[in-house]
């Protein structure tokens, strides 16, 4: 395989030659680029691809885009052998998820439904019908099965060996036994690839180097916060009776999966608690290596993986392999182009399912680097999700506990991560504790989801798909801030200054909206690419010519950073991350005004401060940023408070709020209000995928603002295109006993057209709401919306529904403006 001569340039180098850079490679030269070198440090697969089990499932994820990656690879593993000469091994002997209690029946009936509708052919098996699919397996406290006869097992180096030999036969050039020991840099962007057989000039990089990356990446400041942890199957001695031809069988419950291997089984297994693996360092000279197996951590997890399948105990042990494999904070690969240098690509921390999504994953990077974008949503994957303290050595052994078992759990919508919990805290986080907040995980921050009334614990009880033992006070929260008035700490908000004389030509230029205004006035916007569709939805706040304040959801602060950064090359414009420096204080409902009012010497009336006024003013000792706007739809205003004032603003508040009966919020009833409202959350309900339009948002776009801003000619050329086909709409369940959360299909005249992207309980509204994307072939607008007979299908069942164009709550915005 290896080249003998070393080219002293490549347009892309690929470093890593296991399954992930190999399909890099290969589809970089499939979309015809003629220039990629892909540098294996030892030899092709030599870190965890050659042991990986090979399982090929489609079924189970409710994200598009681990979904169209999976079918996406599974399709391409059955035809390569075809294209290269070279067998993967992929045989479709079928696949079933097993469900033995009804929390995870209720879980795979959701999917299973998501997944029928992106084309996966699930059935639903009761437990004697997986007994003649899998006769080995004790059947009789199993409630469902659920079987994808399409899906199965590969073998991963083959698979490997295929899309290596695909790349070459198009051109890519492949070399083993070079190590990449660092990357060069001319102004902020690669320039080349150090290695042990010397330097190439390269205009993109992309680290595929696995369990390796984060110290590569490391070298170039590049943060990529993945943990190596142990990753175990055992197989058996053989067993009479069996045949490559059974599905696998996977069983979360008792932490395994189940396959034929050698006329034995191979049982492989998530435990709960796992352990990680060289915090401080992969060696560098790890290859086709193994791990000494922890017998005495793994007994109890083996014991009961070893009960679904009763005959593999007779069968006895043959081996139970240890591994390792990269896993990642929230469980979500890491792929795209690092925030900290330009044409710095990866593709790593797989989870585990590396071999299943690794065709898709080399599609989307491929066409991410030729073109300029991602084909698919990649908000929930980017990289510039993840934060630089997620890289430090205590974070990766903590968190990584966690994420090889969340693999088996039950996958509850409210579940939160529970390790490395509490690193970042706003300055209000104790004042909260006091009142009896229960915390989630806020992209590292703790947010407070929810409130305990005095004298009750802030305690799950019991997470269900049902409702919870939270539920009153979620609904008592909600109905404070539609009657009353509620104090909610948005600290965790992403926060930037953009300083300096071109600031507001900057900002506008990124900006649909016209966000260069005069001075005082908040602007909701989106940022757009080329294609039109969104990259960015947050606000801009004028505050003086020189001076505009971006602020942004949590998730999208190293996106938004990232942007604006770029955008400030070659201008006198400069972005300063204030996030943690100031805090943000929402008060919204009706009566807020009537709390505010007393505490501070502006006048706040309709009048004097307007909807979207923004203003420095006094409240009690401290300046306050006052921002009259709202993301729950009343009347509102942000305070935003530097770090060092904020408690002292907030005692200001409590105290006056006894006289309004002022209630804490959370972010349960923040998203139960929103979502009423029908306002949007970017990479929950819209995505980089979404045109402007398509999301609903056509209202914040300047067409005709001077200069123009990035996206304008495609936005124009859509609504040249005619009346919008595909279109965001507002649905609501009309039993009010459903919940809804994410990935329901939602038909209309009994086609399904859609599913719902985010959801909530419209405590006013009287159900569960949400917003569906719906793709219908003809044209969509608000007759068509009240012509149709919807229905969601809810873990099965079809619920008649509503949907809607137009906010179903206020859509006068009367309430906003009073
Ligand atoms: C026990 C076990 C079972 C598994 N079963 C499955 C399964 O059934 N299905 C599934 O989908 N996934 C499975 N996986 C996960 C899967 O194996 C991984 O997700 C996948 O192999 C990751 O591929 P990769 O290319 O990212 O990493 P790797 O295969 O580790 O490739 C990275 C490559 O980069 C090279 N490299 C590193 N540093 C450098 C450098 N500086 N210069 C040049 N080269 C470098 C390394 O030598 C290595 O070859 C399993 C994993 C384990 C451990």
């Amino acid at each position: 395989m290896t080249d003998p001569a070393l080219p002293t340039t490549a347009r892309v180098v690929v470093i890593g030659g296991g399954i992930i850079g190999c399909s890099v490679a290969y589809h970089l030269a499939a979309m015809g680029c003629r220039d990629v070198l892909l540098l294996e440090r030892d030899r092709l697969t030599s870190g965890t691809t050659w042991h990986a089990a090979g399982l090929i499932v489609t079924f189970g994820s409710t994200s598009e885009t681990s979904t169209e990656m999976r079918t996406y690879s599974r399709d391409l593993y059955t035809r390569l052998e075809a294209e290269t000469g070279q067998a993967t091994g992929f045989r479709p002997c079928g696949f079933i998820e097993v469900a033995a209690d009804a929390d995870r029946l209720e879980e795979y009936r959701r999917v299973a439904a998501f997944n029928r509708h992106l084309g996966i052919d699930v059935h639903e098996l009761g437990p004697r019908e997986v007994g003649e699919l899998f006769p080995l397996a004790a059947v009789s406290d199993i409630l469902a099965g659920f079987y994808v006869k399409e899906d199965g097992r590969a073998n991963p180096v083959d698979v490997t060996m295929a899309l290596a030999k695909g790349a070459r036969m198009r051109g890519a050039r492949i070399a083993e036994g070079v190590t990449v020991t660092g990357v060069q840099t001319r102004g902020g962007a690669v320039a080349a690839v150090e290695t042990s057989h010397g330097t190439i000039q390269c205009e993109v990089v992309v680290n595929c180097a696995g369990m390796w990356a984060r110290e590569l990446g490391q070298r170039s400041g590049v943060n990529i916060p993945l943990q190596a942890a142990e990753h175990y199957y055992l197989i058996t001695g053989p067993m009479a009776g069996i045949s490559r031809d059974w599905p696998v069988l996977e069983d979360p419950a008792s932490y395994g999966y189940y396959r034929e291997e050698g006329g034995g089984l191979m049982i492989g297994l998530f435990e709960p608690v796992c352990a990680p693996w060289q915090v401080d360092g992969v060696p560098k000279d790890f290859s086709f290596g193994e791990i000494e197996p922890d017998w005495e951590r793994m007994t109890p997890f083996l014991e009961k993986a070893l009960a679904r399948v009763p005959a593999a105990q007779a069968a006895g042990i043959k081996k139970l392999f240890c591994g390792p494999e990269s896993f990642t904070p929230d469980l979500q690969p890491i792929v795209g182009q690092a925030p900290e240098l330009k044409n710095y690509f990866v593709a790593a921390g797989l989870n585990s399912i590396g071999i299943l999504t690794g065709g898709g994953i080399g599609r989307l990077l491929a066409h991410w680097i030729l073109t300029g974008a991602p084909d698919a949503d990649v908000t929930g994957i980017n990289i510039d999700r993840l934060h630089r303290y997620q890289g430090n050595p205590e974070y990766r052994r903590t968190r990584t506990v966690e994420s090889l078992g969340m693999v088996y759990q039950c996958h509850y919508p409210t579940r939160s991560m529970s390790t490395a919990r509490n690193a970042r805290r706003s300055p209000l986080h104790d004042r909260l504790v006091e009142r009896g907040a229960y915390f989630k995980d806020v992209s590292g921050w703790e947010g407070a989801d929810w409130y305990a009334p005095p004298g009750v614990a802030p305690k799950v009880e019991r997470l269900s798909w049902g409702r919870q033992n939270w539920f009153a006070y979620w609904r008592a929260e909600h109905e404070a801030a539609r009657s009353g008035v509620v104090l909610m700490d948005m600290s965790f908000m992403s926060k930037f200054f953009m300083q300096g004389r071109d600031a507001g030509r900057v900002l506008n230029h990124l900006s649909a909206n016209q966000v260069d205004t005069e001075p005082g006035r908040i602007t909701y916007t989106q940022w757009l690419n080329e294609r039109g569709t969104i990259e960015a939805d947050l606000t801009v706040t004028k505050l003086s010519d020189e001076n505009f304040m971006v602020v942004a959801s949590d998730t999208a602060h190293g996106h938004v950073q990232a942007r604006l950064r770029r955008a400030c090359e070659g201008a006198h414009a400069f972005a300063t991350d204030v996030t943690g420096a100031w805090a943000q204080i929402n008060i919204q409902g009706p009566r807020s005004r009537e709390l505010l009012q007393p505490l501070t010497s502006t006048d706040l009336s309709n009048e004097a401060f307007p909807f979207r006024c923004a203003r420095e003013i006094d409240l009690g000792l401290a300046r306050v940023l006052c921002i009259r706007i709202t993301y729950l739809g009343e009347l509102g205003y942000e305070l935003y408070v530097p770090a060092e004032q904020a408690i002292h603003v907030y005692e200001r508040l409590v105290q006056a709020g006894e006289a309004v009966k002022l209630k804490h919020a959370g972010l349960k009833a923040l998203a139960s209000l929103r979502m009423e409202k029908g306002y949007r959350d970017y990479g929950h309900d819209i995505d980089n995928t979404d045109s402007v339009l398509e999301a609903g948002l056509g209202f914040a776009v300047d067409l005709n603002k001077p200069g123009g801003f990035i996206g304008r000619d495609a936005v124009l050329a859509k609504k040249a295109a005619g009346a919008l086909t595909r279109r965001l709409v507002q649905v609501l369940v009309a039993d009010p006993e459903p919940l809804l959360f994410h990935a329901e299909v939602v038909y209309r005249n009994g086609q399904p057209l859609g599913y719902v992207r985010a959801a909530s309980y419209g405590f006013t509204l009287g159900g569960a709401v949400g917003l569906a994307m719906v793709d219908a072939g003809e044209a969509i607008d608000p007759a068509w919306c009240e012509a149709g007979r919807w229905e969601i299908d809810i873990a099965g069942t079809r619920f008649p529904a509503r949907a809607s164009l137009k906010p179903m709550y206020d859509p006068q915005m009367k309430r906003i403006r009073a």
